[in-house]
């Protein structure tokens, strides 16, 4: 078997969007992701679901595998043929140790290739307003080791290799006019020191960029005086980009990612109980907004075993004066049974098409390109009724696609006003308890700020899930989390349940939860 290739890929600093098409592109080929700390999570996504993941980077230096292993884990998965991907935090040829990486494939003739990615060492402070080069402020950068630390052992010195231990400070000092130093927390202040021996003015503006490019990114800022104290002041600890000259100054002016004004979820940990299926456009906005979603999927969208009564609805599709579509979660069934029964959107003829929701018109419209005739203006089943586009409802025949246990509400108030009602059952909403675990401990160590719920089902699911029926105990658990509901049928559950929505989305969309949280944290 040909050996396999190594590549060695920069993960950027941490926020998601900043890997590159090319290194996205070469996760999605892996057979094995080799990946530490620095590197966000949400990036093995990208690789097959078949992929093996290998972390190498534990936080504690005890359980941190020598770069030596590393380098050997490397060599010996691609000689049994597997594509590797290397995934290294930021670049992987900045302190990355990633030449060291490249000299063993090298030596072993096994074929590598690099990925360069977006280092911290740039990435870090343009995230905190800070433009590492300025016509006014500086013409040149340098990016030094502060070398008590890489990125394989977050904590525990290592120790510097030859061309650190040859330092020379009176050279470094004056290096360029911006100096940005990786691994430089615990040695901040030989550095604040040396750089003053050697004619930095203690005057010198300094920042600290911790978790640069992160929803808990935290900047802290000083002279080459204070800085020292400052940093234990804020008790900030690695990692962390430390920039020293006058661009430091413009943050005031440029800040942006870390702005409350323009981010008021910066830093808040926001759980997304959606299902899996669902739960990424949720996501998305939040950490838009610089929250950090947290992804605890309590349901899962199952299909149902027997579609025959959908089959033969579907034959007969014309017959129905009106479909509603009161979930997106129906759409891709629909139109897969279509598809299976040699069919296509024209089933539907001149039967008119209702969704509850923009998300679900927005389904309708890409999986089955139609457009629907009726959206009530709020997403819930009362406004449908009350907001029904024909006055006479007496005779109309209407078709009822949705999951499989769902409030009576509308097929009862449809055929009170006359009209035929088919409830269809086309998928049913599931518990996922696999992560109930790991939730629990969150919620009782107070890590998370915001709970999001976007239906009954997802609150009951996390009731259910959390406390296996004693939902008595619910409310403690939750302590002083922010109860999110996206709307007031959602609320009601939340209430059943001994919970205290402080939010129920005006428009009960998605972009609408996250704009009344966005709302709550403006005036909180
Ligand atoms: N190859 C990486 C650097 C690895 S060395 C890169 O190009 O970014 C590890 C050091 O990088 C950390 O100690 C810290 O100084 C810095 N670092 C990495 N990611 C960071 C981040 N998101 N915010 C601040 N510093 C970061």
């Amino acid at each position: 078997m040909p050996n396999g290739t190594v590549y060695l890929i920069g993960a950027g600093p941490g926020d998601p969007g900043l890997i590159t098409v090319r290194g996205r592109e070469r996760l999605g080929a892996a057979d094995v992701v080799v990946y530490d700390r620095l590197a966000h999570p949400a990036l093995l996504d990208y690789a097959r679901p078949e992929a093996e993941r290998v972390y190498v980077g534990k936080a504690s230096a005890r359980h941190a595998m020598k770069q030596p292993e590393i380098n050997a884990l490397l060599v010996e998965q691609a000689l049994q043929g597997k594509t590797v991907a290397r995934l290294k935090g930021g670049d992987p040829f900045v302190f990355g140790r990633g030449g060291e990486e490249a000299e063993a494939c090298r030596a072993a003739g096994v074929p590598f290739e690099v990925v360069p990615g977006v280092t911290s060492a740039i990435a870090a402070p343009a995230y905190a307003g800070i433009p590492v080069t300025h016509r006014d402020a500086a013409s040149s950068f340098a990016v030094i080791t502060g070398h008590e630390r890489d990125d394989a052992t977050e904590s525990g010195t290592r120790e510097p290799g030859a061309a650190e231990g040859r330092r020379n400070w009176a050279t470094i000092a004056h290096a360029a006019d911006t100096l940005i130093f990786l691994m430089g927390v615990e040695s901040l202040p030989e550095i604040a020191a040396r750089l003053q021996e050697h004619g930095r003015s203690p005057e010198t503006p300094v920042a600290l960029v911790q978790w640069g490019t992160w929803p808990r990114q935290r900047v802290v800022t000083g002279t080459l005086a204070t800085i020292v104290e400052e940093r234990l002041r804020a008790g900030l600890t690695p990692p962390a980009v430390c920039v020293v000259g006058d661009v430091v100054r413009l943050r005031e002016e440029l800040r942006w990612f870390d702005d409350p004004a323009v981010r008021p979820l910066l830093g808040k940990r926001a759980l997304v109980t959606r299902a899996r299926e669902q739960a990424s456009a949720l996501s998305d906005l939040l950490r838009a907004r610089g929250a950090e979603p947290v992804e605890f999927p309590v349901i899962k969208i199952a299909r149902l075993e027997d579609y025959s009564g959908l089959d033969s609805a579907l034959s007969r599709l014309r017959q129905y004066d009106w479909a509603v579509f009161t979930s997106a979660n129906a759409v891709p069934i629909v139109a897969e049974r279509l598809e299976a029964s040699g069919r296509d959107a024209r089933a539907f003829g001149t039967t008119k098409i209702a969704a509850i929701g923009p998300a679900t018109a927005e389904a309708l419209r890409q999986q089955l390109g139609l457009r629907a005739d009726f959206v009530p203006t709020e997403a819930v089943a009362e406004a449908v009724i009350a907001q029904w586009p024909e006055a006479e409802m007496q005779g109309k025949r209407v078709l009822l696609p949705r999951a499989a246990e769902a409030r009576e509400i509308l097929p009862e108030k449809l055929h009170e006003r006359g009209a035929t009602v088919d409830v269809l059952p086309v998928y049913e909403t599931v518990l996922d308890a696999s992560s109930a675990e790991s939730l629990r401990a969150q919620l009782q160590n107070g890590e998370l700020d915001i709970l999001t719920f976007t239906s009954s089902s997802t609150v009951r699911n996390f009731a259910q899930a959390l406390t296996e029926g004693d939902t008595a105990s619910l409310p403690v658990l939750v302590g002083n989390a922010l109860v999110a509901a996206i709307g007031p049928i959602t609320a009601d559950t939340a209430r059943e349940l001994g919970l205290t929505p402080q939010i129920v989305a005006e428009e009960h969309t998605i972009p609408g939860l996250v704009a009344a949280l966005e709302e709550h944290y403006r005036h909180a």
